[in-house]
């Protein structure tokens, strides 16, 4: 059944029509606003007090960290009811996950054992696995880690080199998984292998199996309370049954949890930008120069407008991702090919939130440095920890450029298959643009990331306006501020695809001083 008989929009979609409406943050409300709201207390309350503790690695202070969320129920937040998740949408379990990564390290380390570990076995378990493992983490009482990339295998996951062989009544796995994120504290791995070094596979691992071992922490330049290690299997044994799906599928089980794990590293990312604009604002009432607090500067409220119109953009598209996702779940969940198809579904969108995201996140971070200035460039202060976890936004769950190269020729495919048009909807300067170039057909991988940068922008603009409209009020102050920027970038990427010069539409001057005393009052973005 196509998702477009549920009236909702088809994967890509956005490409070529314009909603009536879309989900919008304003919309949690209720209970949902009040498990957000705790959500954001424990992160204040027992994250942040104990970021340098974290960071030292004191002994056994992540995994307590992780049982009390796991006592909120944060641990199993999208896993279903029946296997102690809390079972709420992965929309909710998405802005939840936002104000958990107020710190990067803890963001991590729950985001994994919460996500990419979890949601392999949960779409694509048989019951006894699910009833077998995933209590254990839902709970918190185990940690998970994700176990794709090696040392010679990173971009190119398919070209894995871990092999699994049967002998008995046991698969015997050899190989090093390179960079496992939760790898010191984890209890189970979700580890890709291939069976006789040919059938791509995934397979449920626990720790004390024997031949399973993790090598010494990574020396890493941020992130440094999360652990991040190899993981060493020789001669490992693995029962028999915990093979994950079938043998030689195991990509569907890797690029599913990656599609979804996309979609809340987005989450993961504003998070932390989240709070460097809070944090920076404050600072900037507080710090005088020539007799004044720098808030009052005009380049200053400019900087605090754009951060707060760039965290509005990608929040805008990555809430509305998570609802059309939880609609696949409903039209298509249930069995593990629906689970699958509902995974797939958005996997352009997912991409494009995850690129935006932890770019925007990225310049959040550097412009809240900027506005400490010395101070910024210190431990003394919060900003320097959040820019050196943000940087590796742009790498883990497929590097920026590998989704570059995937949105574009992800449309293209599709509409090959006829589940997505190519005659774009033009319904904003950048929606313009995208709908000429997608007209040109190019293998070339820097005009190919052109053509996606395209896309990127236009449903981020299409989410931002859609909002504005809908909301409102600061929304519109935002969407203003917003669109300048995503012209410019929309009009650098079209020229790259044509060499042609663009002619940028008139725009209203943005209201960086109004949006700038907002997120003072505020001391976040709006
Ligand atoms: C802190 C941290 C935690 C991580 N956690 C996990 C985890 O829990 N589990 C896990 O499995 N992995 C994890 N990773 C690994 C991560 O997913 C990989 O680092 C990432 O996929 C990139 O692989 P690579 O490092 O081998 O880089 P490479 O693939 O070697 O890429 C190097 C550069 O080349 C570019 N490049 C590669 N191929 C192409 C191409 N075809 N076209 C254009 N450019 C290209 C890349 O974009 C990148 O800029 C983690 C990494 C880090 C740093």
């Amino acid at each position: 059944m196509p998702l477009s008989a549920t009236n909702t929009p088809q994967g890509c979609e956005f490409f070529s029509r314009t909603p009536d409406s879309i989900f919008t943050v304003e919309q949690f409300q209720g209970d949902e606003a009040l498990m957000i709201s705790t959500a954001e207390q424990f992160s204040r309350g027992e994250v942040l007090p104990v970021v340098e503790r974290l960071d030292q690695q004191e002994d056994g202070l992540m995994p307590s960290l992780i049982r009390k969320a796991g006592d909120l129920g944060f641990c199993g937040i999208d896993s279903p009811e029946a296997y102690g998740g809390l079972g709420l949408s992965k929309n909710l379990a998405a802005r939840i996950l936002e104000f958990l990564s107020l710190n990067g390290s803890f963001s991590v380390t729950y985001g994994i054992t919460s996500g990419i570990s979890q949601v392999g076995l949960s779409l694509f378990g048989n019951e006894s696995q699910k009833q077998q493992y995933l209590p254990k983490l839902t709970s918190g009482q185990w940690i998970g880690a994700y176990a794709l990339s090696e040392p010679n295998s990173g971009s190119d996951a398919l070209s894995v080199s871990t092999r699994a062989e049967r002998k008995g009544d046991k698969w015997i796995l050899n190989g090093t998984k390179m960079w496992i994120s939760n790898a010191k504290w984890a209890d189970l791995f979700l580890v890709m292998a291939k069976i006789d070094g040919e059938k791509f596979s995934a397979f449920l691992v626990e720790k004390d199996f024997p031949g399973v071992s993790v090598a010494r922490e990574e020396h890493k330049m941020g992130l440094k309370g999360s652990s991040t290690a190899r993981l060493v299997l020789e001669n490992a044994e693995v029962p028999l049954e915990n093979l994950l799906y079938e043998p030689g599928l195991g990509h569907h089980v890797a690029f599913n949890a990656l599609n979804l794990g996309r979609f809340k590293l987005s989450s993961m990312s504003i998070g932390p930008a989240r709070e460097a604009i809070g944090a920076s604002a404050a600072y900037a009432l507080d710090r005088k120069q020539f007799g004044r607090s720098i808030a009052s500067f005009g380049l200053i409220e400019k900087k605090f407008a754009m951060m707060a119109a760039l965290y509005y953009a990608a929040e805008s598209m990555i809430y509305r991702t998570g609802a059309l996702i939880d609609a696949a779940f409903e039209t298509f969940g249930g069995t593990i090919e629906g689970n699958r198809k509902a995974a797939e579904e958005y996997a352009v969108e997912c991409s494009a939130c995850k690129v935006f995201s932890t770019e925007v996140e990225g310049a959040i971070v550097d412009e809240a440095i900027q506005v400490y200035g010395g101070y910024g460039f210190t431990e003394e202060f919060p900003v320097a920890r959040i820019y050196r976890d943000a940087r590796v936004s742009r790498i883990y769950e497929g590097t920026n450029e590998i989704n570059r190269i995937f949105m574009a020729d992800r449309l293209r495919r599709r509409a090959k298959e006829g589940s997505a048009s190519l005659d774009g909807v033009a319904d904003s300067f950048v929606g313009e643009l995208a709908s000429r170039a997608m007209r040109i057909e190019t293998d070339n991988q820097i005009k190919l990331g052109a053509l996606s940068d395209l896309l990127m922008y236009q449903y981020a603009e299409q989410s931002s306006r859609l909002r504005a409209l809908q909301v409102g009020g600061h929304c519109q102050l935002l969407y203003d501020a917003f669109l300048p920027w995503v012209n410019l970038r929309g009009s650098e990427a079209y020229q790259i695809l044509t060499g042609e010069g663009i002619q940028l539409p008139s725009i209203r001057p943005a209201p960086f001083s109004e949006i700038a005393s907002a997120v003072y009052e505020r001391k976040g973005p709006l």
